[in-house]
């Protein structure tokens, strides 16, 4: 099912019609004005290059009209700054000046012009030409819309959402706009796809997307981001706007219905995080991650529904006052931490660090001297980016890690700790004692605090929990007994075609044991979803 009936590259179907005038002459700026604004052209005007830049970059025109003379800058080194610049699409740059010899027009196109026009103006020329650009940026359009749209859903693909998100993001920094990010996920979509087939999954990929793409504006970035996960940028939106935005969409997936058999309907909901931009996101990545920590809250809350990262751990989602009582309240950072499970120490080389996350499955690990105080913290990604280059696996550790950690002692009240990870986008932060680092807080950390202590008390939850773990363990037991022994059957003939000994043994050999591997994955992935539903691993 391919559609592009509806998306949210720029604005194929209205006619490129935005005009940008740059000269030094107001005559000239309000006459060209008064001929375009008259031929339908939608202009704004600029009497010096810097401002015509600044404009651009607010908000970028199709098409730009420039003079060749200019103080500040000539006609054609602005049209070279544009044409190095990062635009959101493509621009129809026209020079109008007085210039006419064989040399100028060269070094015009040269520098990046489409078209010329001589002065004096004719405005049915001018326009004419005009219109005439408007088929190259008719063209360009189609060929970009066709490479950055995901063929099923109509949204931009992740690689063009990522391009343009960054845009964006360094857009808002520069003149201080709000931004804000919405991540959506559809709720037991493996549900579907196992229960009424892959092309009805599609179809409801499809019309999420199209529903998406018709609750934004232009403006709007909607991509999809993972299999049934799609990122939405709302610039000049703020958290509280975007997670207006969030609810009233999520009730109209709720309408959705989908003819699944006969007298069949299905019906599908989806959960969101929300993240607006903080002064302290440097990148486009940072504040995605924002709102997909937001996500993984609403999943872990029980979907449907939006959760905004700002609240992630206020008051009315992680610590509900009962009465008026604060559960935090005499609580001290030891009581709440997760004890370390990895540590380093910074002459221990990258390979070993690898190592260590691999073998405790956790993604960052505290650093330290060889008297064993912290010095530095090591994640999964400070290595990653080195790890193309083979001679990196044998550095150690201290050149990669960074230094700077945020640290509390273990008699630090929690409720500070808590504070802080609610206003800022770090992750977490190690516990010390004395300066030698004992646990880590992490808002999974906080979580899982809150989780028991409301289990603790609320002798309901207690056994609601308690039913639930049963039946949790007694699926995850008949699920890896029916691994455990698809495994068996794949050895033994492995065993048995390994012993025949003829030729074409190595395609059965990959088959077997990649089967065999994916099983063992199956178990892994077992043992951590239990291990998550007795609420050991939230993070
Ligand atoms: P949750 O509520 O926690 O999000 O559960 P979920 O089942 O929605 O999420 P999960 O990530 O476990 O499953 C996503 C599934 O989406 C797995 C994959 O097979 C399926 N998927 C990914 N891309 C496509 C696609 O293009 N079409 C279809 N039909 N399915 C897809
Ligand atoms: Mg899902
Ligand atoms: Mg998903």
């Amino acid at each position: 099912m391919t559609t592009h009936a509806h998306s949210n590259i720029p604005k194929l179907k209205n006619m490129p019609n935005r005009v940008l005038v740059v000269d030094d002459d107001p005559a000239i700026l309000q006459l060209v004005q008064g001929v375009l604004s008259k031929a339908g052209f939608e202009v704004s005007v600029a009497d010096r290059p810097s401002t015509a830049l600044d404009l651009m970059d607010r908000d970028c025109p199709d098409y730009v009209i420039t003079d060749w003379m200019m103080p500040e800058m000539d006609g054609p080194a602005l049209c070279q700054e544009i044409r190095h610049r990062d635009l959101p699409h493509y621009v129809y740059i026209l020079f109008l000046t007085g210039k006419s010899q064989g040399q100028d027009i060269i070094q015009g196109l040269e520098s990046g012009a489409d078209d010329f026009l001589i002065k004096p103006i004719r405005p049915a020329e001018l326009v004419a030409r005009l219109r005439a650009g408007a088929r190259v940026l008719a063209m360009e359009r189609q060929l970009q819309e066709l490479i950055q749209t995901d063929p099923l859903t109509g949204t931009m693909t992740r690689r063009a959402f990522e391009r343009q998100a960054e845009r964006e993001l360094a857009r808002a920094k520069r003149h201080r706009l709000e931004l804000a990010c919405v991540m959506v996920d559809i709720d037991f979509f493996k549900k579907i796809n196992d229960t009424y087939g892959h092309p009805v999954g599609d179809q409801v990929l499809a019309a999420v997307g199209q529903l998406l793409l018709k609750r934004c504006r232009r403006s709007d970035l909607v991509g999809r981001y993972g299999g049934e996960e799609f990122c939405v940028l709302l610039p000049e939106t703020c958290e509280d706007d975007a997670v207006f935005w969030a609810q009233w969409t999520r009730e109209a997936i709720k309408q959705l219905r989908f003819e699944v058999g006969r007298d069949k309907e299905l019906r599908i909901s989806a959960s969101f995080g929300v993240a607006g931009l903080m002064a302290d996101l440097s990148s486009h990545a940072a504040l995605i991650d924002l709102a997909d920590q937001a996500l993984l809250v609403a999943k872990q809350l029980g979907r449907d529904r939006v959760v905004r990262f700002s609240q992630l751990n206020e008051d009315e989602l992680a610590i509900p006052h009962q009465g008026e009582k604060d559960p935090l309240e005499g609580v001290t950072a030891a009581q709440v931490m997760s004890p370390l499970v990895g540590m380093l120490k910074q002459t221990d080389l990258v390979w070993q660090a690898a190592d260590l996350f691999l073998r405790y499955r956790i993604n960052s690990a505290p650093v330290t001297d060889d008297e064993g105080k912290l010095v530095g913290i090591l994640s999964e990604k400070d290595i990653l980016a080195a790890l193309t280059q083979p001679e990196v696996w044998k550095r150690p550790v201290r050149e990669f890690m960074r230094t700077q950690v945020v640290c509390y002692e273990e008699d630090t009240p929690a409720k500070k700790i808590y504070t802080f990870l609610c206003r800022v986008s770090i992750r977490r932060v190690v516990v010390v004692k004395n300066g030698f680092p004992t646990g880590i807080i992490s808002r999974g950390s906080f979580l899982r605090w809150y989780v028991n202590w409301f289990s603790a008390n609320s002798p309901e939850a207690h056994r609601q929990e308690d039913q639930l773990l049963h039946q949790r363990m007694t699926n995850a037991r008949s699920n890896v007994r029916q691994a455990a022994e698809a495994i068996i059957r794949q050895a033994t003939q492995l065993k048995e075609s390994s012993e025949k000994g003829h030729g074409d043994f190595l395609p059965e050999l990959i088959d077997r044991a990649s089967a065999i591997q994916e099983l063992v994955n199956d178990m892994l992935a077992e043992s951590r979803s239990f291990l998550a539903s007795s609420y050991q691993t939230l993070e």
